[in-house]
């Protein structure tokens, strides 16, 4: 179904999220528009990830709503929201870390393609991320930190999703490698997917993003352009 362009890809609507007896999330309401990229903002502990994790279902919110694409997935499984077109890059590796980088992409785009279409959409996810392509013939186990998690990106574009969810993808990571990872995430954007992006670089994810969100203590207390926000280093003081 066609929805207008107008309505956004993702609106997450009053949204309560527990552990148990502790609550982590308190009426959380956003929107991502189509084709954009968002930065979710806070300190640690602010309900980044809890956030990131009940949109991609991987976490029940105990209250309010999750409409992707125009449908409420709100009560769907992750495997059932992955379906719909949007992924969250699995956190940790997400690799095999004892076979090549080559094989591990020819397992992610294997399935459902043939031999010939396997390989042209291996030589896509190169073009995309020319240091793979260097490393092709590498045990994924031997690659760098950063490596690893262009190569977990990779896995997750098997086709590109409508809707993207990183969170924390550099990681630990060196300036220069960090660079890499945000060449290949405008890549994608590039190709129509929107972002949804966690980063502990605050000014890398807001050059990157057209809108953030905001949070503190479980709340998201800013929402809007990047362009509208302001000084975010004030904002971001917990
Ligand atoms: P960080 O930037 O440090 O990763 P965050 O903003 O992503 O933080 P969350 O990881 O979402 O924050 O955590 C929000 C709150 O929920 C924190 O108080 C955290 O201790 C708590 N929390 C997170 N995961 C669990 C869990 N599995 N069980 C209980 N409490 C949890």
């Amino acid at each position: 179904m066609n929805q207008p362009i107008s309505e956004p890809l993702l609106e997450v609507v009053e949204i309560d999220v527990s552990y148990g007896p502790f609550k982590a999330i308190f009426g959380a309401s956003f929107s991502l528009p189509r084709g954009a990229s968002l930065a979710l903002l806070g300190p640690n502990g602010a309900g980044k990830s809890t956030l990131a994790r009940t949109v991609s279902g991987l976490i029940k919110p105990t209250r309010g709503k999750i409409i992707f694409d125009g449908q409420d997935i709100t009560k769907l499984s992750p495997w059932e929201i992955t379906r719909r077109s949007l992924i969250q890059v699995p956190e940790g590796r997400g690799i095999f870390a004892t076979l090549g980088v080559r094989e591990n992409l020819e397992l992610a785009f294997g399935c459902g393609n043939s031999a010939s279409q396997t390989k042209g959409l291996i030589e896509k996810v190169f073009e995309t991320f020319p240091r793979l392509h260097e490393r092709s013939g590498q045990l994924a186990g031997t690659l760098s930190g950063g490596e690893q998690r262009m190569l977990a990106l990779a896995r997750a574009l098997v086709s590109p999703p409508k809707l993207l969810i990183v969170d924390e993808l550099s990681l630990g990571l060196a300036p220069v490698v960090v660079d890499d990872v945000f060449a290949s995430l405008e890549e994608i954007k590039k190709q129509g997917t929107s972002v949804l992006l966690i980063e502990q670089h605050v000014n890398r994810a807001l050059e990157f993003s057209d809108r953030a969100v905001v949070m503190s203590k479980g709340e998201v207390v800013l929402e809007g352009p990047v362009s509208e926000l302001g000084d975010m280093d004030t904002i971001l003081i917990p």
